[in-house]
């Protein structure tokens, strides 16, 4: 076990992870601790008591993060509570259209109402959206301490050249630097958190592929929670670690007991791309469908470990961002989703897609257009839905959409 600087979370593991019965309901139990545990109340009681903690939306340098002893912190938790409040400053001293992106109305009005407290710094892609960009220069004149890791633009296959390459390696040290208060971070230390990414990597693997075998062990709801884990751990590797083998063993036992029966589900793909999910997850598992693939929430991709880590991780955003894995909503990632969902669709035979975007995304609006010519030519059923970032019912249309569609593939089946 990690005996370095206690993370929240830790002492759940501390009380659950040396019992030896596996069942359904601890491995959940343990979830749901894991994330109530991992709240910005308690990342800033961390922080007030000296740990460091940052705002960080840019899941493949988050090792980085993970080596400076730093606690990242989900973006999410900025419109987790009073998401309406400050999306309304965002409309009405900013001037936002009502009618866009709730995320940027949200955040803007958020860094204007709340100065920044224990945790002032925030760290992103440059390759974001430009009104992601714009809200981040209304952060540092709030007196945020932000970071965009430069990249002049999303990388294609064609720029991994060894000057653009030396030039990404300079950037994540001056990252190091700014994440470090002005000090590298010793080599040794980034390589462990690859080490551990990657460990996680292919246990999520292995454990996505169990369910597969074992659909009604484990809601899509859960799945996604799970998933949701892999870029900060819940704060405690050890205790999100111990949670992807206690799922692992559940499903594996779950595969071995399986009947024909209880296994009548359709399999799908989900690919979301911003706003709340957990809505529509629920009308998915209540249409007995099973998400078999998570294009952009989810790549099997590994570090290279056989280079200098910064190197590593600089190649890793290379290998992934051309092939559409970085989830993005903007730039070439989300340019290349439909050739990884392609990928997804013939290694998991999933019969049909659900995509969600944030409503009024100009980006995300153009990629579901994008992809639903491109899956309707090849005779693939997909459906794009809205979301925004409040965690409110979809409206009614968009729930007929996804019922219609779920009934449409049951009767294909
Ligand atoms: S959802 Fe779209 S508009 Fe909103 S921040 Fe993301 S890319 Fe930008």
């Amino acid at each position: 076990m990690n005996t370095g600087n206690a993370m929240p979370g830790d002492d759940i593991l501390l009380k659950t992870g040396t019992e030896s019965v596996i069942d359904t309901e601890s491995a959940v139990y343990l979830l749901k601790k894991l994330q109530q545990n991992h709240n910005l109340t308690n990342i800033e009681k961390l922080a007030s008591d000296g740990r460091k903690a940052v705002w960080a939306s840019v899941n493949w340098a988050l090792p980085l993060v993970h080596a400076a002893g730093i606690i990242p912190v989900d973006v999410g938790a900025l419109w987790n509570t009073h998401s309406h409040e400050s999306e309304s400053t965002g409309e009405n001293y900013f001037q936002i259209p009502p009618e866009f992106c709730s995320m940027v109305k949200v955040m803007a009005g958020r860094f204007h109402e709340r100065k920044p407290g224990l945790i002032n710094k925030f760290l992103y892609f440059a390759a974001t959206c430009q009104p992601f960009a714009d809200v981040m220069d209304l952060a540092k004149l709030s007196g945020y301490d932000v970071y965009a890791i430069e990249n002049v633009t999303s990388f294609k296959a064609q720029d991994r050249r060894s000057e653009v390459l030396d030039f990404l390696v300079e950037e994540l040290e001056r990252v190091t630097l700014w994440l470090n208060d002005g000090e590298l971070l010793p080599p040794e230390k980034i390589r462990a958190e690859l080490e551990r990414r990657n460990e996680v990597t292919r246990k999520l693997r292995t454990f996505s592929d169990l369910r597969r075998l074992a659909p009604s062990a484990l809601s899509n709801s859960v799945m996604m929670r799970v998933l949701m884990g892999a870029s900060h751990y819940f704060g405690c590797y050890d205790g999100y670690s111990a949670l992807l083998d206690r799922f692992t063993d559940e499903l594996r036992l779950a595969a071995d007991l399986r009947t024909d029966e209880n296994d009548d589900y359709i399999p799908i793909l989900f690919v979301h791309n911003g706003g709340a999910s957990k809505h529509y997850l629920s009308l998915i598992d209540e249409a007995r469908a099973l998400v078999v693939g998570w294009p952009s929430a989810m790549w099997d991709g590994l570090y290279r470990l056989d280079i200098p880590p910064l190197e590593s991780v600089a190649n890793y955003l290379f290998d992934a961002q051309p092939l559409g894995e970085l989830g993005e909503v903007a730039g070439t990632s989300a340019a290349n989703r439909c050739l990884q969902i392609e990928r997804e669709l013939k290694r998991t035979g999933a019969k049909g897609v659900v995509t969600v975007s944030m409503t009024g995304c100009p980006y995300g609006g153009v990629t579901q257009k994008i992809e639903r010519e491109h899956f309707e030519r090849l005779n693939i059923p997909i459906v794009t839905l809205e979301s925004n970032v409040h965690q409110e019912l979809p409206g009614e249309e968009q729930i007929m959409r996804i019922k219609t569609f779920f009934e449409m593939l049951d009767s294909v089946q």
